[in-house]
């Protein structure tokens, strides 16, 4: 194949070296993690070390991670009004999310329709506050669900600020923190989440494998999605998926020793990148740039220039990018993220979005300039139109 270049780290990452290796030991052994004798205890010994690893980038304990079979399911566990603690033992009546959540929180969980209300974000894709208070006063026992940085403009979120809103209203806090996780610093107390969302491939980790993990250990749910043989403290039963486990746990780790490089590197790429970018294109919109956003996510639109026009032509020319999020693509549908922005309806259709990663090189933000450069000049003079 020839050489390319990969700009969709928010959709998925390529495996860690290091995941991958842990993967191959892991698939090797033979036990079933709930069996007593060697064979199972060598399984066990993978899923509780991974189940520190992943504790640990979160700074969470052990016991409060609950693995999942992936980002979507971890959401699904937690949306549910069935949430107890050992004083709170009546059931949520309404869940309050952003307008720019994950498809799998705007589905909504367990919570029928009519106890499910959106709240609004700003033009920088920030969550409004004020509005967030308004929604929770009038709630008696809500849920609040927000993501720490959104898939599609990268953009961070006022966690601790929603978190302390919702705590005085004795609610609790569920946190997305899928796309944040290994990218800037998450840390369970400090965010104030009940709560926390993480999948595995948007760390170097394997596809199909998630964790819910739990800000408080009193905190338990009366109808996990998935009961049978109590695995999870019975929270998700299911053998374990002990090679895939094993591999996110090895993701966790090196994704928290690497984080703050990893981040600088990415972050000098990313700025590089829109720098020249409005060079080439000065009218080219980069969305939530005015907020502090994810060190490795652009999303831009350049007027008249559609995003699947876009995302195929640089796909010829060997680069890789999206259109928004990845659920959507492939169905020509206007991200419900910059809608919610405000933003006009004529540069929605023009979202192009670049995410990188630890292994992105400046030949490869190169690269993309390159074929940018061309495309942008031919688009625009088949439109007649300035680049
Ligand atoms: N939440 C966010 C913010 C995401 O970006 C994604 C995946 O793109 C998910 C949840 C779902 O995770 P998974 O792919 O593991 O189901």
């Amino acid at each position: 194949m020839p050489q390319r270049s990969y700009f969709d780290w928010n959709a998925t990452t390529p495996l860690r070296p290091e995941a991958t290796a842990a993967f191959a030991e892991a698939i090797a052994v033979v036990g079933n993690p709930s069996s007593v004798h060697a064979e199972g205890r060598a399984a066990r010994r993978l899923v509780e070390r991974a189940r520190e690893q992943v504790a640990e980038l979160v700074g969470a304990r052990p016991a409060d991670v609950i693995f999942t079979g992936s980002g979507t399911e971890a959401n699904m566990l937690a949306l549910t009004p069935a949430i107890e603690t050992a004083k709170e033992k009546r059931p949520r009546d309404k869940l309050l999310m952003s307008a720019i959540e994950h498809s799998s929180v705007r589905a909504g969980g367990r919570f029928p329709r009519d106890a499910i209300e959106d709240v609004p974000v700003d033009v920088d894709g920030r969550v409004n506050l004020a509005a967030l208070a308004g929604a929770v006063s009038k709630a008696t026992r809500p849920l609040v669900s927000l993501m720490l940085a959104n898939n599609e403009t990268g953009v961070v979120q006022p966690v601790p600020e929603a978190a302390a809103i919702v705590k005085a209203a004795d609610g609790f806090l569920h946190v997305d923190a899928v796309q944040a996780a290994g990218r800037v610093h998450c840390n369970m107390g400090t965010l104030g989440a009940d709560l926390l969302t993480l999948s595995a491939h948007k760390i170097g980790g394997p596809k199909g494998i998630g964790a819910l993990v739990r800000g408080r250990e009193d905190l338990h749910f009366t109808d996990p999605l998935i009961r049978g043989g109590g695995q999870e403290r019975g929270m998700r039963a299911g053998t374990e998926n002990v090679a895939g486990i094993a591999a996110f746990g090895v993701a966790a780790e090196t994704a928290r020793r690497q984080l703050a490089d990893e981040a600088a590197h990415m972050r000098g790429l990313r700025d590089f990148l829109e720098v020249e970018l409005t060079a080439i294109s000065p009218r080219a919109v980069i969305f939530g740039a005015a907020a502090e956003r994810l060190p490795n996510t652009t999303l831009f639109a350049l007027p008249g220039v559609k995003a699947e026009t876009a995302v195929i032509a640089l796909d010829l020319d060997g680069v890789a990018v999206s259109s928004g999020a990845a659920c959507s693509s492939g169905k020509v549908q206007p991200s419900h993220v910059l809608a919610a922005m405000g933003v006009s309806p004529a540069l929605l259709r023009g979202a192009v979005r670049l995410s990188l990663g630890w292994t992105t090189t400046k030949a490869d933000v190169e690269r993309f300039l390159s074929a940018w450069r061309k495309l942008a000049g031919a688009l625009s003079k088949a439109a007649g139109i300035a680049a």
